[in-house]
């Protein structure tokens, strides 16, 4: 199935918790530099771990990179030990904030939580990058009732206009951290992505559900990301470990460009 190419693309790195230090954030930021020429068709949003936001975000101040971080706070500021706002991060440059990541889910996070930040981040200037996606994918389907139930409680109060601003991306939890191989196959992200815009259309009406960009993230790398792209009916890719690979990362900008 062809993809709708006049949709502007997102390609995002999500670093994790790497690199080790700020000498490698420049060696893998003048990697990722050197090949971005002007892609005019692709946002693309690094985010590394909130200690090197000030760093990444000099060292892409004049080239078409944007910064984002990897997650927010649910207070605006106070007694909260160890957390990060999400004033503070827009503060540091970044446009963007992953949300709802399923490493996040992991340390106890849930879709309530995921609802409240989402909330923080729409009362500063940053884009949030929600994350969604089933633990499991059942022969009998029961991932769906799972997705539908998670997306209406993550956007539980979100507005048209908010949605409207919000970028999801699905990231099947079975398929983060894994090989390429083990990547979800492109027919069956399609299918996935067409369903978040079904339910999304319950909530919000199908106009306004046709709007967020749904972006694929989930064991990606620059060998699979041209079929994904071209038939998965995505707006864009989530991408991890192989984000931190600036040959890797640059050819999967190159193939979005092209689209
Ligand atoms: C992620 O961190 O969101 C992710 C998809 O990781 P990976 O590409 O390493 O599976």
């Amino acid at each position: 199935m062809k993809q709708n190419s006049k949709r502007k693309k997102y390609i995002v790195g999500n670093w994790k918790m790497n690199p080790q230090s700020v000498a490698e954030v420049k060696t893998l930021i003048s990697g990722v530099k050197k090949a971005v020429f002007s892609p005019k068709k692709v946002d693309v949003i690094v985010c590394p771990p909130f200690v090197f936001l000030e760093t990444v975000s000099r060292l892409i101040a004049k080239v078409k990179i944007n910064l984002g971080s990897q997650d927010v706070s649910i207070n605006e500021k106070g007694s909260y030990t160890s957390q990060i706002s999400a004033g503070m991060v827009a503060g540091f440059g970044s446009k963007y904030t992953i949300i709802g990541h399923s490493e996040r889910r992991k340390e106890g996070e849930n879709d309530i939580v995921v609802n409240k930040k989402i909330a923080a981040a729409l009362k500063t200037s940053l884009t949030p990058i929600v994350c969604v996606g089933e633990e499991v994918r059942d022969e009998h389907g029961e991932y769906l009732a799972f997705l539908e139930k998670q997306l209406q409680t993550v956007f539980s109060g979100i507005s048209r206009e908010d949605i409207s601003k919000m970028i999801i991306a699905y990231e099947p939890i079975w398929a983060i951290g894994k090989s390429e191989a083990d990547a979800m196959k492109p027919h069956d992200i399609y299918e996935t992505s067409l369903y978040i815009r079904k339910v999304l259309g319950k909530i919000y009406g199908m106009e306004t559900a046709a709007i967020p960009p749904i972006l694929y993230g989930g064991s990606v790398s620059g060998g699979i990301a041209p079929a994904i792209l071209k038939e998965g009916n995505v707006d864009g890719l989530l991408i991890g470990r192989q984000s931190l690979v600036a040959a890797d990362f640059v050819s999967v900008i190159k193939t979005a460009n092209e689209l």
